[in-house]
């Protein structure tokens, strides 16, 4: 269970989630919030087409909009405002709300449409492919041709197919980077985890459960190296403080000194991402 994603319905405000495994969400695009936090669906005040959500936050001072890439809409609002103020809020900002949205909704339609992208720069890997559709029949596969080509053969018809076989080589090819990576700085550094997962997430850049498991985002291939290392010491840091209280963030800073300013990186990291990644 994650709180960073949207509840089903049945979840009411206040009503603590069973059995949290994931301890830290670092969001795509926003701050690390605390376990507090919840992203709750904002009947009526949405258009219909978007997906708008409102989560409050332990950490927010005054109300706020967030439109992400794929257009998805997101009200933060502090902890004791309420509904009726945040209906308000969005009433004041519609406009420039379900503007935004619109435009984010038809850039990643368009993205998508345009799959496959004519390259994949895979910033924390320091690699440029290039991809070539190659034809054939059968299910897509993504076949590494030479140093810097990647070769998608098999049936192209379908887009969703082709996305999903370059999905599926970059989740494997970030695994195995990463968990090169992970392992290195772990044995370094002197953290122990059990495994690493990689998944394509749209709200978390990696999380640490308390059995620890680090589950790292396959959107983290388009962060830079430093970036990328900075998550990875976050996350192993949770191996050792499963919250991100003042010895959390010590010991961190112990291994990333400057975490504040890779931390803050990281929160705009998706516009790194390319869209197609979110159709
Ligand atoms: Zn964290």
């Amino acid at each position: 269970m994650s709180y960073s994603k949207l509840p089903g319905p049945s979840l009411a405000p206040g009503v603590p989630l069973p059995d949290r495994v994931a301890k830290c969400a670092l969001e795509l695009g926003r701050e690390a919030h605390p376990p507090a936090a919840r992203q709750l669906p904002l009947p009526g005040i949405g258009d219909q087409t978007a997906d708008w959500s409102v989560r409050r936050s332990s950490r927010a001072r005054r109300l706020s909009a967030r439109v992400f890439h794929s257009g998805r809409v997101e009200i933060v609002a502090p902890l004791r405002v309420s509904q009726r103020r945040i209906a308000d809020f969005v009433a004041r900002h519609r406009e420039w709300i379900e503007r935004k949205s619109r435009e984010g909704r038809a850039r990643a339609n368009t993205a998508a449409a345009q799959f496959p992208p004519p390259q994949l720069v895979l910033a924390a890997f320091g690699e440029h492919w290039r991809l070539h559709l190659a034809g054939g029949k059968g299910a897509p596969r993504v076949v590494v041709r030479d140093t810097g080509l990647l070769a998608i053969t098999g049936d192209p018809g379908d887009p969703r197919r082709l996305r999903r076989a370059v999905l599926d080589w970059l989740t494997r090819h970030a695994q195995a980077h990463l968990g090169a990576r992970l392992a290195g700085i772990a044995a370094e550094a002197g953290f122990s985890y059990q495994r690493l997962q990689l998944r394509l997430q749209r709200t978390r850049w990696g999380s640490c459960s308390a059995r620890g498991t680090i589950s790292l985002n396959v959107c983290l291939a388009f962060q830079r190296p430093e970036v990328v290392r900075y998550l990875l010491i976050h996350e192993l840091a949770h191996t050792r403080h499963m919250n991100h209280s003042a010895r959390f963030w010590d010991c961190v800073a112990q291994h990333c000194p400057q975490w504040r300013t890779l931390d803050s990186e990281l929160l705009d990291g998706w516009r790194q991402v390319p869209p197609w990644m979110f159709p």
